[in-house]
C-alpha cells in the first residue's frame, strides 16, 4: 500500500483473490514495500474454499520461502513439503483394498451424481496486451492429473510480482516488463499444462504406446512400464528450473531493456519488440 509520504511507482489492480492473485499481492507487498499501490478486486462476498486440498510441489517450496510465508503454510499442511509422490510399501495393501472397494463405496454415496466440468485455456499466443497481463487459470488453466495449477499460478505470481516490484519497472516501462514475463512464463506453464494432459491419459490406460487396460499376458509388466512412466514425468517436472530461476533470468531481461548490464546479462534481441 502507498505510504503518505511517498507517492507510488504506479498502481496494481489484481484481479481475483485466487491464489495466484493474493501470491501476486504478497510477492509485490513484500518486495515493493510502499513503491506500489495493490489493490485486489474479488467478484464473491467472501474469500472461501472448494472442499479440496492443494498439493504444493517442492519447487514451489522455494518461492513459499522467499516469501517468508513457510511457517504459516507448512504449519497447516497435512504433509511435510517435498516428501514426494512414493507410497511406503506398508500402506500399498491399504491402498489397494480401499481402491476395490472405492467404486461401490462412491456408488452409494451418490445416488444422483451431477457433472464437475474442468475448464481447460486452450494455449494462448500471449499473456499480455499493452498494461494487461493474465495469470493462472486465467491464461492457462490445465487439466488436473498432474495437481499443477496453483502451483504454476504461484509461480507466474512470484515472476510477474518480482518483476513489477523492481525499482527498474516504471509506468513508462512497465509493458516490457510484462513482455518479460510472457517470455518467461508462458511457454513453461503451458509445458506443464500438456504434461498434465500427457498424465491424464496414461492415468486412464488411454496412453499410445501403454497398457491399454487389456490383459495381453504381461499386465504386471506393462503396469510397471506405465509407472515409471509417470514417475518419471513427474520427476524431471520437478527438476526442471524453477520460478526462482526464472526471476533471476527475467531480472537479467530487465537490467538488459535499461541498459544495465555490464556484459553480464543474456543477448536476447527478440525481447524488446514491442
Ligand atoms: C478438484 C481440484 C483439485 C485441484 N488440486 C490441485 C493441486 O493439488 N495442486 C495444484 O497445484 N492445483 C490444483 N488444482 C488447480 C488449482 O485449484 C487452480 O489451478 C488454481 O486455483 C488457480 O488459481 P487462480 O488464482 O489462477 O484462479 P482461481 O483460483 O480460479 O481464482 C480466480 C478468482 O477470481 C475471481 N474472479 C473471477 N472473475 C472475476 C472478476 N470479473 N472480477 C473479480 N474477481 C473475479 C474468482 O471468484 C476467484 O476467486 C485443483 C483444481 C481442482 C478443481
Amino acid at each position: 500500500m502507498a505510504s503518505s509520504s511517498t507517492a507510488p511507482k504506479f498502481r496494481v489492480a489484481i484481479c481475483g483473490a485466487g491464489i495466484g492473485g493474493l501470491v501476486l499481492a504478497i510477492a509485490m507487498g513484500r518486495f515493493a514495500q510502499h513503491d506500489v499501490q495493490i489493490d485486489v478486486y474479488e467478484s464473491r462476498d467472501a474469500i472461501t474454499t472448494a472442499g479440496v486440498g492443494i498439493s504444493i510441489a517442492s519447487r514451489t517450496d522455494e518461492i513459499v520461502q522467499e516469501l517468508g510465508m513457510y511457517e504459516e503454510i507448512f504449519g497447516i499442511s497435512t504433509k511435510p513439503p517435498s516428501s514426494g509422490f512414493g507410497l511406503p510399501k506398508s500402506l500399498s495393501s491399504t491402498v489397494f483394498n480401499l481402491i476395490r472397494t472405492f467404486r461401490a463405496t462412491i456408488q452409494e454415496c451418490c445416488e444422483n451424481p451431477t457433472r464437475w466440468a474442468l475448464h481447460v485455456v486452450n494455449e494462448l499466443p500471449l499473456s499480455t496486451c499493452d498494461r494487461v497481463a493474465l495469470m493462472g487459470d486465467a491464461c492457462h488453466a490445465m487439466q488436473s492429473h498432474m495437481g499443477a495449477g496453483a502451483n504454476v499460478a504461484i509461480e507466474d505470481a512470484f515472476v510477474l510480482g518480482r518483476l513489477l516490484a523492481h525499482p527498474l519497472t516504471t509506468l513508462d516501462n512497465v509493458h516490457v516488463a510484462l513482455k518479460i514475463y510472457q517470455d518467461i512464463r508462458l511457454s513453461a506453464a503451458q509445458f506443464i499444462g500438456r504434461k498434465s494432459e500427457d498424465l491424464g491419459y496414461m492415468y486412464e490406460f488411454d496412453a499410445p504406446g501403454y497398457y491399454d487396460g487389456t490383459d495381453r499376458g504381461n499386465e504386471g509388466e506393462e503396469l510397471e512400464l506405465l509407472k515409471e512412466k509417470i514417475l518419471e514425468d513427474r520427476r524431471g517436472l520437478e527438476g526442471q528450473g524453477g520460478a526462482v530461476a526464472g526471476w533471476l533470468k527475467a531480472e537479467r531481461k530487465l537490467q538488459e531493456s535499461v541498459g544495465l548490464c555490464n556484459g553480464r546479462c543474456e543477448n536476447d534481441a527478440s525481447l524488446f519488440s514491442l
